[in-house]
C-alpha cells in the first residue's frame, strides 16, 4: 500500500482513513462517489506530483476545490481527487488593484480579504463555492451586470499541465488557453493553481435588495414572470437581480427577488417599483457594506443538500402561453421533494458588452439564465425527483437555449454544444494542444472520451466493491459506508 502511494505528496486520505467518508462527499449529497485517493495539495509541487503519479498508475484524475459541482464532476469513483482547497493564500497589490489568489480560495475568503480594503468583487452568491470553479465556468454573480462575469476580471492564471509542469496563461501568453479558461476551464486543461484578478473601483456601500411574496397562486407567479421580463429589458446596469418562483413544503407557492444595486437605496426603490407594486411584496432595501450584503445573501445556503436541476439561457420574450407553461412546471412537487423552483439570473449590462468570441463563455447575449430545481431530503425519493426534472427538461428546452456549465445537467444530449455553442471546435483544438493525452477528464469534459481504467462494480446502495486494474493493493477492496 505504501509503495502504491509512493510519489504522492500533500495530505493523503484513503478509504481506510476515518475522515474518508466525510471528505469524499460534496455539496450535492444526492451524488455519492468513492475516489480511491483524495490528495489535499498544499503547493504546486504536490499538484505536479499528483498529476505524474496518476499517469504512472493510470488512475483518472478529478480536480476539486469547493466541491459544489451540481453533478459531482470534481469527484468520481476509483479516481484520484486532486483537492486544492488547502491552497488558499491571497495577495493584494493595492497600487495596481490586482488580487492574486491560490486556486483553493472560496467566495467567502475572497470577500473577507478584499472588502476590508474597500473593494467589491464579482464573485458568486454561495460563500463556500470555490472561486476557481466559479470563474472558469464564467461566473455569474450579483454584481455581474455592473462588474461583468467573474472570468471577465481574470488577468492571468497558472496551471499544472499533463506533464506536471507549470503553464502560465494571460491575454499575451498562451492566449488561447487563457481564452478557454474564461468559461470552459473547469477540469478540462490542467489543475489551475494561481489566478490573478483585476479589482473593480472601491465602494463604501451598496444597496441590498430582498423582496418576498408568500402564499401566492399560479396567476400571481405568471404576473411576476411577466414583470421580470419587462423589467429586465431596460434595467439599470448598476443593479443585478436573481428572482425565483417556487413551491416549498414550508411556504407553498411563493416568489422572491434578491439583488445588489451599486447606488443609493432611494434610487433602488424607484428602479424596483414594478416589483414593489406587485401584490403582497414584503421588502428590505438596505444600504450596507459590500461584505455585509454578500454575507446576508450567503447566509441562506445550507452546508449541503440533495438536489437535481437543469439550467438554460433565455434569449427571447415569453408570450402569455409560454409563461403559463413555465409556471405549470413547478405547481406540483414530486414525491419527497421539499422545494421546487424556477430561478432567473439576470444578465445583460456589462456581461453583454464583452463580445461572444472574446471569451469561451458563449451565451453573452442572453437576457438571463433560467434554472429548474428540485430538492429532497430522503434518498429513497431520488429517482422520482430526477424523473421530475427530466420530464420537464424538454418543455424548458423548447423555449430556451444552451446550458450554463456552472449549473451542469448530466442528461444533456450534445452537452458540448449546449455549454459552449459554436466555441466547441476551438475548445477541442485547445484541449488537444494543452492536454494531448486527455489526462484531465470528467463525464462532460471537452476531451469527450472517459478513460475507464477502472470499473466500479456496485452492490447495494450502502456497499460497493471496487475493482482496480492498476494495482494489487486495491484489487477486490471492499468499502462499507460508515
Ligand atoms: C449552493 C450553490 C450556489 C451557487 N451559486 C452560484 C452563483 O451564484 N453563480 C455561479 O456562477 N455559480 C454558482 N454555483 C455553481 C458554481 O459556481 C460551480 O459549481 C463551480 O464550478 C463550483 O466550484 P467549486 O470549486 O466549488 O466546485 P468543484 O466541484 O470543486 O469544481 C467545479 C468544477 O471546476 C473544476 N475545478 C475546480 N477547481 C479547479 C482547479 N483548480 N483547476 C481546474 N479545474 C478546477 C472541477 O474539476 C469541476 O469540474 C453555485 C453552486 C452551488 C452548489
Amino acid at each position: 500500500m505504501d509503495d502504491f502511494l509512493n510519489g504522492l505528496t500533500g495530505r493523503i486520505v484513503i478509504p481506510t482513513d476515518l475522515v474518508y467518508n466525510k471528505v469524499r462527499q460534496d455539496y450535492n449529497r444526492a451524488i455519492q462517489q468513492f475516489p480511491i485517493i483524495i490528495d489535499y495539495c498544499r503547493n504546486t509541487g504536490d499538484v505536479a506530483n499528483a498529476v505524474c503519479w496518476s499517469r504512472k498508475f493510470h488512475v483518472p484524475i478529478r480536480i476539486r476545490n469547493g466541491g459544489h459541482n451540481y453533478e459531482g464532476y470534481s469527484n468520481g469513483d476509483c479516481t484520484l481527487v486532486i483537492d486544492v482547497s488547502e491552497m488558499n493564500h491571497l495577495f493584494l497589490n493595492k497600487c495596481e488593484n490586482l488580487l492574486t489568489v491560490q486556486s483553493g480560495v472560496t467566495n467567502r475568503q475572497v470577500y473577507e480579504f478584499i472588502s476590508s480594503k474597500g473593494y467589491p468583487f464579482p464573485g458568486g452568491t454561495c460563500p463556500t463555492v470555490g472561486v476557481g470553479g466559479y470563474t472558469m465556468g464564467g461566473g455569474w454573480g450579483l454584481s455581474c451586470r455592473y462588474l461583468g462575469l467573474g472570468c471577465d476580471s481574470l488577468e492571468e492564471l497558472e496551471l499544472v499541465n499533463y506533464e506536471g509542469e507549470v503553464v502560465k496563461a494571460s491575454r499575451i501568453c498562451n492566449a488561447d488557453l487563457f481564452w478557454a479558461c474564461q468559461g470552459a476551464g473547469g477540469g478540462n486543461f490542467g489543475v489551475v493553481v494561481l489566478m490573478k484578478f483585476r479589482l473593480p473601483p472601491k465602494v463604501k456601500k451598496v444597496t441590498l435588495i430582498e423582496i418576498d411574496y408568500l402564499h401566492v397562486n399560479g396567476k400571481e407567479q405568471e404576473a411576476f414572470l411577466q414583470t421580470w421580463q419587462q423589467w429586465l429589458k431596460d434595467a439599470d446596469p448598476k443593479v443585478t437581480l436573481v428572482s425565483r418562483i417556487y413551491n416549498s413544503a414550508n411556504d407553498g407557492l411563493a416568489m422572491l427577488v434578491r439583488g445588489v444595486f451599486y447606488g443609493q437605496p432611494e434610487e433602488a426603490e424607484q428602479i424596483l417599483k414594478p416589483f414593489l407594486e406587485l401584490e403582497g411584496a414584503e421588502y428590505i432595501i438596505d444600504y450596507i457594506t459590500f461584505l455585509e450584503a454578500v454575507t446576508i445573501i450567503g447566509s441562506s445556503y445550507p452546508p449541503f443538500e440533495k438536489f437535481n436541476s437543469v439550467s438554460r439561457f433565455v434569449q427571447k420574450e415569453f408570450n402569455k402561453c409560454e409563461i403559463s407553461t413555465l409556471v405549470d412546471l413547478i405547481q406540483e412537487r414530486p414525491q419527497g421533494s421539499v422545494f421546487v423552483g424556477l430561478s432567473m439570473y439576470a444578465m445583460g449590462g456589462r456581461v453583454s458588452e464583452v463580445g461572444t468570441d472574446e471569451t469561451a463563455f458563449f451565451y453573452r447575449n442572453s437576457h438571463y439564465i433560467i434554472w429548474l430545481e428540485t430538492v429532497w431530503e430522503e434518498k429513497r425519493f431520488a429517482e422520482e425527483n430526477r424523473l421530475w426534472v427530466s420530464q420537464r427538461f424538454p418543455v424548458l428546452a423548447s423555449v430556451t437555449m444552451g446550458s450554463y456549465i456552472n449549473f451542469p445537467y448530466n442528461k444533456l444530449p450534445d452537452y458540448l454544444e449546449e455549454y459552449y455553442g459554436t466555441h466547441v471546435c476551438r475548445l477541442k483544438g485547445i484541449k488537444e494542444k494543452y492536454d494531448p493525452f486527455n489526462v484531465f477528464t470528467f463525464p462532460q469534459g471537452i476531451g469527450n472520451k472517459e478513460h475507464q481504467l477502472m470499473e466500479p462494480v456496485y452492490s447495494e446502495d450502502s456497499e460497493k466493491f471496487i475493482k482496480y486494474s492498476g494495482d494489487e493493493a486495491y484489487r477486490g477492496f471492499r468499502y462499507v459506508k460508515r
